[in-house]
């Protein structure tokens, strides 16, 4: 190992993540494109490297981010497949994303006469790239989006008729697909269609590439495919929720957390262990630090509750998480030296620690733990079985 991945590092099996689009094209209907969310840099995975072994599938029609700037850096990255912007798009990028080739959502009139304006300059100049756009439609997040009605309508029109746009898809958003209960969800697939029907019925405009599933839509709700589905979590072998049924499809979680014991001690009973003393030795005890804190990302809620894995064995952590270390009690693994492996999330044995189950005792949410995994951890991504790139992995991607 090398040693600046002592300290901590984070192993991502780009396999695994690959496995996971094949299981997902497989409960796809057959004419369904898989658009990877990789924004948040691949829910704290590294877009670069996921991007790139995920664009090697035939499956995968595109990616999705949230912001131009993560479009720009997967363009960098030498990513060549459609790259749309999930959220509003800042004037400030437009000429660039469509110099790259990067689809926007749209759902502003300004957006669309700024779009407009944008095109015809870079014609005088260089470029005749339309503008390529997905209108974002509202049909129950209440966040971004036009209203699925007449009023809605008449923006696709204008959007239609807009020189330099090419209107190249429609999409929608689930609320609630991922509760037991798919009624909301199911209302909500049933307002978009009927949106498109009346679109077609006073346009005659069929919009090629029409979205609405993410991840729970496409577990639970294969009715609802349409021509691209956009999977983030299930990408990475996580689950949207603890009511989405696991028995459907099979995932693989693509992360592993690891770092070392750099200290051990034995403290007598009585003895007080970390910030403000919530842990007091209740009999003699044999104790590790681990250098890795909230500061990687590692929950401040896991103090007192979560645990490590140490030789296959559970290592509960005790007294507060630090910003930047940890202390967990070894007692029951008697073989622990300093210098250890110790898994943070990941399998070690018979034992897993999941993202989901940090989760759970952090009360904190799985995909919020994963975005929050720290820039300050290096990533190991391998692929095809060995390590692929080590560094930050940024280098090479
Ligand atoms: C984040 C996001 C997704 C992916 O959601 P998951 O639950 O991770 O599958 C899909 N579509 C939009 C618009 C998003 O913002």
């Amino acid at each position: 190992m090398m040693e600046e991945f002592q300290r901590i590092y984070a192993q991502v099996d780009l396999d695994a993540v690959k496995e996971n689009v094949r299981q997902i094209k497989a409960v796809l209907a057959p004419k369904t494109g898989v658009m990877c969310v990789v924004k948040a840099d691949a829910y704290g995975h590294g877009a670069g490297a996921a991007a790139a072994a995920l664009e090697e599938l035939d499956a995968v029609s595109g990616f999705a981010v949230a912001t131009a700037e993560e479009a720009v850096e997967l363009r960098r990255k030498g990513i060549r497949k459609p790259v749309l912007v999930l959220g509003y798009t800042f004037p400030y990028s437009y000429e660039k994303l469509i110099r790259l080739d990067v689809r926007m959502a749209a759902f502003r009139y300004d957006t669309l006469e700024e779009l407009s304006r944008i095109h015809m300059a870079m014609r005088q100049k260089d470029c005749s790239r339309k503008a390529k756009i997905h209108i974002k439609v509202d049909t129950g997040m209440s966040r971004i989006g036009i209203t699925p009605d007449r009023e809605g309508l008449a923006f696709v029109k204008k959007a239609l008729g807009t020189e330099g746009i090419e209107v190249e898809g429609i999409f929608t958003h689930f609320a609630r697909a991922d509760e037991r209960d798919k009624s909301s969800a199911q209302k909500q697939y049933f307002v978009f269609r009927e949106f498109l029907r009346l679109l077609y019925e006073e346009t005659g405009v069929d919009i090629p590439i029409k979205h609405c599933s993410n991840s729970a839509g496409i577990v639970e709700m294969p009715e609802a495919n349409m021509d691209v589905v956009r999977p983030g979590i299930i990408l990475y072998g996580l689950w949207p929720s603890p009511e989405v049924r696991q028995d459907l499809i099979r995932l693989t979680p693509a992360l592993s957390l690891y770092s070392r014991v750099v200290y051990l001690k034995e403290i007598e009973k009585g003895t007080p262990v970390s910030y403000g003393g919530i842990f007091v030795a209740p009999k003699r005890m044999r104790v590790a630090t681990i250098p890795a804190g909230y500061a990687d990302g590692y929950p401040r809620g896991l103090s007192n509750k979560g645990y490590v894995l140490i030789h296959g064995k559970k290592a509960p952590v005790i007294g507060r998480v630090c910003m930047d270390q940890f202390m967990v009690d070894v007692s029951q693994i008697p073989e622990t030296v300093m210098g250890d492996q110790v898994t943070l999330i990941g399998k070690d044995g018979e034992e897993r620690i999941t993202m989901e189950m940090l989760g759970d005792l952090s009360g904190r949410f799985n995909y919020e733990l994963a975005c929050d995994l720290g820039k300050r951890i290096p990533r190991i991504y391998t692929k095809d079985g060995s390590v692929l790139c080590t560094g930050d992995g940024h280098q090479v991607f």
